[in-house]
C-alpha cells in the first residue's frame, strides 16, 4: 500500500479536492472576457476576505513577494522604518528594507512573545522619522498573535504607516482591513487559504496610495499602481499564474461558504484542542500568553531530539510536522492546523505525536492527548466541521 501523507506543516496546508480541480482545468487565455470574468469575481471575494472596499492585488509569486511589493511602494530612498521582530518573519521585514538600503529601527521582542501598543508608541515617539512600522500579525515561527488593531492604531495616530504580514493570519484570524486602518497587508495562498504556493496579495490604504506616488524606490514588476491599473480592466498587468487564479476562486467560494466569523471560529477550536491535547501529554508550550490559532508550538521534552522525532513521523510514518527556525532550531515542534482541517485531523495529529514520542521513549499516559482534545472537540467541536 503507498504511503498515506498528512500534512500538518504551517505552510504549505492541505489543498481542498475541488481546488485542486480548478486547478487543473484546460487553462485558458488570460486576455479573455473568460479569464476577466474569473479574475474580477475572485478579487471581490479577496475585498471580502481582507475587509476592505480597497482593491486586493494578485502578484504571482509567494508571500515575500507581497512583503517586497508593500515595502518598495510605500519608502522613499534612504528613509527610516521601524520593524518589530519577535521572529523569523519579523526578521525578514528588516531583509528587505535593508536590501533596499532603508534605515532601519529594530524593535526587538523575545521570540514567543508579543508587543504591546505602549511599546510600539514609545518606540515611534523616540524614532518620529519613521515613516512606516512593519508588523506581522501571526508570528509563525513562534506561534504568537500580536494585536494589529491596537498596534496599527498607535502607527496612525504617530503618523507611521502601518505595513502587516498577515500571510498566516488572514483567513485563520479576525482582520479588518478598513476598520482596523492597516495601510499595507499581504497575503499568500499556500496558507489559510488552502491553495497550492504561488500567489500573494496585497492591499493599500488611500494614505498609502498617495506615499505610493511619491515613492522613488527602484520598481518594476512590483510597481502596484500597473497591478491596480490593470484591475480596473479586470486584469493583470503581466500573465498571471492562470490556473492559480481559477484555484483562487474556488477556494475564495468555499470560505465564503463558511462566513468569516465560523472561519475563526474553527480555528480557534482546532487550536484549543491542540494545545489541551500537547499539555495533556505533559508538554509545555512557547508561545504562553498570546498563542495564534494557526499552529500549535510546542517545547521540545527534555531527553528528546526534536530532528529525530520529526524524521520519524516524516519517514516512517508520513506525518509533516516542522521543527523551529533560527533560534529555536533543535527547541521547538510546530503543529499547523490552518486551512482545510477538521477535528478529526487534530486527534490524527496527537496520534502521531503520541507515538513518535513513545518510539523515542518519552514517558506518558499512551491516549492522553488524544483524549484531551477528542473530549474537548466532542463538548466544543461541532461547528469546526
Ligand atoms: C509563510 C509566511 C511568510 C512567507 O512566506 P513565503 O515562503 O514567501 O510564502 C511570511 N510571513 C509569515 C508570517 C508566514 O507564515
Amino acid at each position: 500500500m503507498p504511503k498515506k501523507h498528512y500534512l500538518f506543516t504551517p505552510g504549505p496546508t492541505p489543498v481542498p479536492p475541488a481546488v485542486s480541480a480548478a486547478e487543473s482545468r484546460p487553462l485558458i487565455h488570460h486576455r479573455t472576457a473568460e479569464f476577466s470574468a474569473l479574475f474580477e469575481a475572485a478579487s471581490r471575494r479577496l475585498q471580502w476576505l481582507f475587509d476592505t472596499a480597497e482593491p486586493v492585488l494578485v502578484l504571482t509569486g509567494s508571500g515575500t513577494c507581497a512583503m517586497e511589493a508593500a515595502l518598495v511602494n510605500l519608502m522613499r530612498r534612504g528613509g527610516q522604518v521601524l520593524v518589530v521582530l519577535g521572529g523569523k518573519f519579523g526578521e525578514r521585514w528588516g531583509e528587505i528594507a535593508r536590501a533596499y538600503g532603508l534605515e532601519i529601527v529594530p524593535l526587538d521582542v523575545p521570540w514567543g512573545e508579543t508587543l504591546s501598543a505602549d511599546q510600539l508608541e514609545a518606540a515611534l515617539a523616540e524614532h518620529p522619522q519613521a515613516t512606516a512600522v512593519c508588523l506581522t500579525q501571526v508570528e509563525s515561527s513562534t506561534g504568537v498573535l500580536f494585536d494589529i488593531q491596537a498596534l496599527a492604531r498607535v502607527a496612525q495616530r504617530r503618523g507611521a504607516l502601518a505595513i502587516v504580514d498577515g500571510i498566516t493570519g488572514i483567513g485563520a484570524h479576525r482582520f479588518h482591513f478598513d476598520a482596523w486602518k492597516v495601510d499595507a497587508a499581504v497575503c499568500g495562498s499556500q496558507k489559510a487559504l488552502g491553495m497550492p504556493p504561488g500567489l500573494a496579495f496585497v492591499a493599500l490604504s488611500p494614505r498609502a496610495w498617495e506615499a505610493a506616488e511619491r515613492c522613488d524606490l527602484p520598481r518594476y514588476y512590483l510597481d502596484l499602481r500597473a497591478y491596480r491599473k490593470a484591475l480596473r480592466d479586470a486584469t493583470t498587468p503581466f500573465t498571471p499564474a492562470i490556473s492559480l487564479v481559477a484555484a483562487l476562486e474556488q477556494a475564495l467560494i468555499e470560505l465564503q461558504q463558511t462566513g468569516l466569523e465560523p472561519l475563526w471560529r474553527r480555528h480557534q477550536i482546532l487550536a484549543d484542542a491542540t494545545r489541551l491535547g500537547a499539555q495533556a501529554l505533559g508538554l509545555e508550550l512557547l508561545a504562553k500568553a498570546d498563542p495564534c490559532n494557526i499552529l500549535t508550538t510546542i517545547l521540545a521534552p527534555p531527553n528528546v531530539d526534536v530532528n529525530r522525532l520529526l524524521a520519524l513521523l516524516r519517514d516512517d510514518l508520513g506525518v509533516s510536522f516542522v521543527g523551529g527556525q533560527g533560534p529555536l532550531k533543535g527547541r521547538i515542534l510546530r503543529i499547523g492546523h490552518l486551512g482545510f482541517f477538521n477535528p478529526f485531523d487534530i486527534v490524527t495529529a496527537l496520534a502521531a505525536l503520541e507515538t513518535g514520542l513513545h518510539r523515542l521513549g518519552y514517558e506518558f499516559t499512551i491516549g492522553a492527548g488524544v483524549r484531551a482534545a477528542h473530549a474537548y472537540l466532542i463538548e466544543h467541536g461541532a461547528e469546526a466541521f
